[in-house]
């Protein structure tokens, strides 16, 4: 024990000197070199959604070729730093984009056009007469762009869409500097874009092959739902992704009928319910994104989950056709990827994510009858690591984290309705609103500046948008 004496007593030294040392500059940033960034953000609270959801009070974030360089600390950040342009952020809330995980983007132009319908009759007598009529690549750009400046204003940097004429969309995108998982609609009757089951396929590697090394657009293939795509042509999708290793798009389980038309459809369901059934044909793998999921079994939560398919979470598109409540506490407890999507603005009407984390944090508590139920901060998950999750992004986007492309937002914390402040995902779940969105960058790009669309022109956007209006009118009438 003696011996031991002088050791311990060297210890205390030493860790006295390294304290006092690092009074006076802290260690880490001792042999830090001189620095440029891009793009710096400084100030203001930054809510990382890193895996110890750190939130970092007069913060900053450095990026650099795209991607973030370093988050932290204000002092520790601007250590030795020079950047070429920087954004004060001080009394503001710096946010990851935020990831719309399921979307049809130019329907946008047929918001409001049939409210109050059931999904059958809605699809039916409404939607799909009036896409027969109207849908060419031409309303498909002027759709998008409508799109991407709503949800470019409300905060989101990501979105997963399907829709016809998908490389237009992808074109788009890219243009607007917007980050998309765009999956080609394909279905077993002749659409817009193509005729036959053949020429939807062919489009679909064509349009995957052109974009797969894109560094904003992941290309997919989309099949409408198990009731509109048969077994064999699903299987020819699978074998596609497959083939390129491609992301599917899907709508799955949305409503009770489609779950019992395949259920009871000899050709189909054998019994099995939606999921069961994608699962029995080899269908579902971890490239597949599944939207809705509302009339799921335990069984079938256990099967997406080891399947490691992404499930988008659409609460208000649920709501307004009233096709029901997904299980989405029993998805959490289980830990699948769920996220969060408005669906076509044509069902929703809006491509808002604000209100999408409201409502869905209020939504299951109702159903549940606990408030305990999805509080603000699995809400704001949701819409951001978990949504990463569910498009199978979550090594790219999602989190605030050095390495990661840098989707970042700008939240203002200081208006009305924001008064006053107490709790971070409180404020920005239950009263933030797309308006308070002040800035937007997108893989290192500054789109929006101080609520100025910097890629996008709005007063055209909205000139095209309302000439097409007239244009569906018409159609409708006929
Ligand atoms: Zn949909």
């Amino acid at each position: 024990m003696k011996r031991l004496r002088p050791f311990f007593a060297f210890l205390f030294l030493l860790s006295v000197s390294i304290t006092a040392f690092s009074q006076r500059e802290p260690l880490a940033q001792k042999n830090v070199a001189p620095w440029t960034c891009d793009l710096l953000i400084v100030g203001g609270t930054v809510v990382t959604m890193d895996k110890d959801r750190r939130l970092i009070e007069d913060g900053a974030v450095a990026i650099k070729d795209g991607k973030i360089a370093m988050v932290g600390k204000r002092a520790a950040v601007t250590f030795h730093l020079t950047a070429k342009q920087t954004i004060n952020a001080a009394g503001k809330v710096i946010i990851p984009g935020l990831i719309n995980t399921h979307t049809h983007v130019p329907m946008v132009l047929f918001r409001g056009i049939a409210d109050d319908l059931d999904l059958n009759e809605w699809l039916t007598k409404f939607i799909f007469p009036a896409e027969a009529k109207n849908v060419n690549e031409a309303f498909v750009r002027a759709g998008t762009r409508l799109g991407l400046a709503e949800m470019i204003r409300g905060g989101t940097t990501t979105y997963c869409d399907m829709y016809y004429f998908e490389d237009a969309i992808a074109d788009e995108s890219k243009k607007a500097g917007v980050r998309g998982v765009l999956g080609e609609t394909v279905i077993d009757f002749p659409v817009p874009d193509n005729k036959t089951w053949d020429q939807a396929m062919a489009y679909s590697e064509r349009y995957i092959n052109k974009w797969k090394n894109d560094a904003l657009i992941v290309p997919a293939i989309a099949p409408h739902a198990p009731y509109t795509v048969s077994e064999a042509h699903l299987r020819d999708v699978r074998a596609l992704s497959d083939k390129l290793n491609a992301a599917i798009v899907t709508h799955v389980a949305e409503t009770r009928k489609e779950r019992d038309d395949i259920k009871n459809d000899p050709k189909t369901g054998n019994g099995d319910t939606p999921v069961k059934y994608l699962n029995r044909i080899g269908f579902l793998s971890n490239r597949v994104i599944a939207a809705h999921a509302v009339f799921v079994t335990d069984e079938e939560i256990d099967i997406l989950k080891n399947k490691g398919v992404g499930v988008a979470h659409n609460p208000q598109s649920n709501m307004k056709l009233a096709s029901g409540t997904a299980p989405v506490p029993a998805m959490l407890r289980k830990d699948l990827a769920v996220g969060l999507g408005t669906d076509g603005a044509a069902s929703n009407n809006d491509l808002n994510m604000w209100e999408e984390m409201d409502t869905a944090a209020k939504l299951h508590k109702l159903i549940s009858g606990d408030p305990k139920t999805l509080p603000a901060e699995t809400a704001f998950e949701m819409a951001t690591i978990r949504g990463a999750r569910a498009l199978h992004l979550d090594d790219k986007i999602g989190s605030l984290e050095s390495g990661k492309a840098a989707d970042v937002v700008i939240v203002d914390f200081d208006d009305l309705n924001q008064t006053p402040f107490y709790n971070v995902y409180s404020h920005l779940v239950y009263a933030t609103k797309a308006n308070d969105v002040r800035t937007v960058i997108i893989n290192g790009r500054i789109v929006m500046l101080d609520r100025r669309l910097l890629t996008l022109n709005e007063s055209v956007i909205k000139k095209d948008a309302n000439a097409y209006r007239l244009k569906i009118i018409e159609s409708l009438r006929n």
